[in-house]
């Protein structure tokens, strides 16, 4: 094995400039910001919110063209809401846009008419187990309109007719969708991506588009060995078009997530990729382990989000989930519910801290030959064997420094040690860090 190796590795410094508390009140400063407007999978609503990213983090725009096929998709033609309303004869409006936005169906159609109640009745929606609540409803690919209404609004509704009003549009238009890549060392790559199509909707999904800006600002500022994507697109359609345009970067992508529902108060939960072997896994798996709080391990399946367009056969990329309460496994799903007080600061910051443990595992994870293998190696004339601090903390660095010691034999990586030693990748690489400018571990990969 060749000593000129034992030079180039340097480890990347991932350690935010600011604390993830911090990362997590600027993540909720920006779902505010985002939180009022009127999103869909196309439109204004996308490219105002990719403005607003744009002012945090250098954003790359891509505009597809109504009509452009993308695999098995067509884009679909775009959608502009201006208002719309329920009013009774008298001309009181019982409906208002204008007072939610998730009071359209979206991609409804435009309605100016006089219905009988029977036939308005048909194309409400609301809940009747949370008659306070408005429900999120869409409708992209089959023509039609639609009011999404509290149930108590719904139970007030008894005249016979009623006039009902949406000023929209369905035109020629684009899908837009925003990117960020930052460059490494390598072109090993970790792909981040969050869906952008949800209007008034905090965990699902503002939580996500906040959570992926602040990791991406603390990359840009990073000197990093691999490279990162940031891709923020409608679900779906938007996911697909991203993947129809790159094929090419397909073999470059070793690890990824979807960021999504990530805000709320639950555990932590990791949804598997679908091939059980993948890098994505082992590292997600090794941080839970290693973090405080208990968590959640959820199988693949083919329903959630945009990792099933990712893990389906054709790009079989290894792309999990990392968020915390899974879609539709809380009351609040796709209602007005998930509002501004249902995410907080704290729940962000500590997805963001998770996030940045994963990252850091991915960037760091590199393999040593041990150039002392003929026994341990004396630690202690190399000032290796420290005796002050903690004794707890001394034994565990001593024994991360064992660890990293014999299974560095070039088969190993950091990852496979920590999860063999059951030790904090943090931990284990700081070991690995004093043995190799000790002069005792060479990098082979
Ligand atoms: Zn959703």
């Amino acid at each position: 094995m060749s000593s000129s190796r034992t030079s180039n590795f340097q480890w990347s410094e991932l350690v935010p400039e600011q604390s993830c508390a911090t990362y997590g009140d600027a993540a909720y400063e920006l779902i505010e910001n985002l939180y009022p407007l009127c999103r869909s999978i196309t439109g204004e609503g996308v490219r105002k919110t990719l403005d607003i990213i744009s002012s945090e983090i250098e954003l790359e725009i891509t505009h597809i063209p109504t009509g452009t096929k993308v695999f098995d998709w067509t884009i679909p033609k775009e959608w502009k809401i201006r208002s719309a309303y329920i009013e009774d004869m008298s001309g009181n409006r019982l409906v208002d846009f204008k007072d939610s936005n998730l009071h359209v169906v979206s991609y409804s159609l435009p309605v100016d008419k006089v219905v009988t109640r029977d036939e308005l009745d048909k194309h409400l929606h609301s809940i009747p187990e949370h008659p306070d609540w408005i429900p999120y409803r869409t409708s992209y690919y089959n023509e039609t309109w639609g009011f999404c209404v509290t149930h108590k609004q719904r139970q007030l509704l008894t005249d016979n007719e009623y006039r009902v009003f949406i000023d929209s549009d369905l035109i020629e238009g684009h899908l837009t969708y925003g990117e960020l890549y930052i460059k490494g060392k390598s072109s090993d790559e970790f792909l981040i991506f969050t869906h952008i199509c949800h209007p008034s909707l905090c965990n699902d999904n503002l939580s996500g588009i906040a959570i992926a800006t602040q990791l991406a600002k603390v990359l840009s500022k990073s000197d990093l060995n691999h490279s990162y994507r940031f891709v923020f697109a409608p679900a779906t359609i938007g996911s697909v078009s991203w993947m129809s345009q790159n094929t090419q970067l397909f073999d470059n992508i070793k690890a990824g997530l979807v960021v999504a529902v990530a805000g709320d108060s639950g555990n932590l939960t990791y949804k598997l990729c679908r091939n059980d072997d993948s890098y994505t896994d082992k590292i997600v798996k090794n941080i839970l382990a290693t973090r405080e709080d208990d968590y959640n391990i959820i199988e693949f399946s083919p329903y959630g989000y945009d990792e099933r367009q990712f893990s389906s056969p054709g790009p079989n990329l290894p792309i999990g989930s990392l968020m915390r309460t899974p879609n539709g496994c809380y009351p609040e799903y796709h209602t007005s519910a998930d509002n501004l007080n249902f995410v907080k600061p704290e729940y962000l910051a500590d997805t963001i801290s998770a996030y940045l443990d994963a990252i850091n595992v991915f960037d760091n994870d590199t393999k040593f030959n041990n150039l002392e293998p003929f026994g341990e190696p004396q630690l202690g004339k190399r000032g290796l064997y420290r005796k002050t601090g903690g004794l707890q903390d001394i034994e565990k660095s001593i024994l991360a420094k064992l660890w990293v010691l014999n299974l560095s034999d070039t088969y190993n990586s950091l990852l496979d040690i920590s999860i063999r030693a059951n030790m904090d990748f943090r931990l284990i690489q700081a070991a690995a860090e004093e043995l190799y400018f000790a002069g005792l571990l060479e990098n082979t990969t």
